[in-house]
């Protein structure tokens, strides 16, 4: 019996179970491999996962687009944070985390062998998704700083391509998009009927006077953009599976089949949860951003010594940078290596697309600011001795 339907053939193993087994058979491993943030929910999340432990519903199933209240707390954020003002050509669907936006977004757009375009550095689930909904990524390398390439994306739209994605903070690179740059695919998705997918999982996260932009936000982008957002690093409860996304209504219908399929309904449990986080909203999570933000000072101060051996592009959102060693290693095996000998994981490029060449993922909001730079100083020493 075949082990794998070709479907599932197409889809990539993940290759973060790997490291994460490395890290388990290493101890002492300092991991700059997890891409979440060290704080707790706030007080008020938990306050609503109370407020519904006291209820007597837990029974019932919810709403396939999300409870009232939330969905009326979401479109407030939208207007106040991102510029998004929803009226009837716009809904607002909760999903079971962003991973699950993005994956109702590519099967309510997409036939079997459609195209979606995805810049590389790619952030995994995405090419994940697209496989599974039996379609073809066609990728699109960013330039040297990890930033768009308009004219590239222009070139590589088929007769087949149903969407670019974009995901602005990035992960895996830091890279923040200009709005200019967000403009410029919004207007090749509106010159050529596709969609604009634009992943916001990070919107807080930005540095060095940075500034997140929602293409939703730009005027008539209604009936073309699909914005991915999530709770699960602002509010520190990934565990809880809480996103939602912004979608032209004509795909509404076709989400719902998607989510009934699947979930029947986002956790209910988590939905108060994401009531009581929006109702604190961005300030608890600028709240931290000081200390995420002085940890990367600290993080790009200690990978100084290493320009010589790696070029490191400006990282000015999320909580990664990317390093592109400049060595003809394969990053699988130095991430190995730096895990075995150092005691250190970070995450190899591979994971997000980049055959070529040797590329590292540093993550470096998890932990706190001493371990993380504990954990800097053993990469840094690790490359060094293993590169010099
Ligand atoms: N989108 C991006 C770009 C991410 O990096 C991640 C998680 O790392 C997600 C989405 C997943 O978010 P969620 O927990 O909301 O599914």
């Amino acid at each position: 019996m075949e082990r794998f339907t070709s479907r599932m053939q197409a889809v990539q193993s993940p290759i973060i179970p790997i490291v994460g087994e490395l890290i388990r058979r290493h101890p002492g491993t300092i991991s700059l491999g997890q891409g979440v943030v060290y704080y707790p929910p706030p007080p008020e999340a938990m306050a609503g996962l109370s407020e519904f432990l006291a209820d007597s519903r837990h029974h019932l199933y919810g709403s396939v687009v999300g409870i009232p209240p939330l969905l009326d707390t979401i479109a407030a954020k939208l207007e106040s944070d991102n510029g998004i003002f929803l009226d009837n050509r716009r809904s607002i669907v909760v999903t079971a985390g962003s991973n699950m936006a993005f994956v109702n977004a590519v099967l309510a757009i997409t036939q079997p062998g459609d195209e979606i375009i995805l810049p590389t550095p790619y952030y995994f689930n995405h090419e994940m998704a697209i496989a599974i909904a039996s379609c073809r990524p066609v990728l699109v390398p960013t330039d040297e700083n990890y930033q768009l390439r308009p004219e590239a994306i222009l070139d590589a739209i088929s007769d087949k391509t149903r969407a670019v994605v974009t995901i602005s903070p990035n992960n895996p690179t830091g890279a923040v998009y200009s709005e200019d740059a967000l403009r410029q695919i919004d207007r090749i998705c509106a010159e050529r009927g596709i969609y604009h997918i634009s992943d916001e999982a990070y919107e807080y996260f930005t540095y060095d006077g940075t500034r997140h932009v929602s293409p939703a936000s730009f005027a008539d982008s209604f009936d073309r953009t699909i914005s991915l957002f999530s709770l699960s690093k602002a509010y520190g409860f990934a565990s809880w599976r809480i996103g939602y996304m912004v979608l032209p209504s004509h795909l509404v219908d076709a989400v719902k089949k998607i989510q009934d399929t699947i979930l029947i309904c986002p956790p209910v449990i988590s939905q108060y949860a994401a009531l009581g986080a929006l109702r604190v909203g961005a300030s608890y999570c600028r709240g931290h951003l000081e200390t995420i933000a002085s940890i990367r000072e600290i993080v790009l101060d200690a990978l100084k010594p290493l320009t010589e051996l790696c070029t490191i592009a400006p990282a000015r959102g999320a909580f990664y940078v990317f390093l592109k060693v400049n060595a003809q290693l394969e990053a699988l095996e130095l991430v190995e290596r730096l895990i075995r000998d150092y005691r250190v994981a970070v995450i190899p490029g591979t994971t997000f697309g980049m055959k070529d060449g040797c590329y590292l993922r540093v993550a470096y909001g998890a932990l706190k600011p001493e371990t993380v730079a504990e954990g800097i100083d053993r990469l840094v020493r690790g490359l060094k001795e293993i590169l010099g």
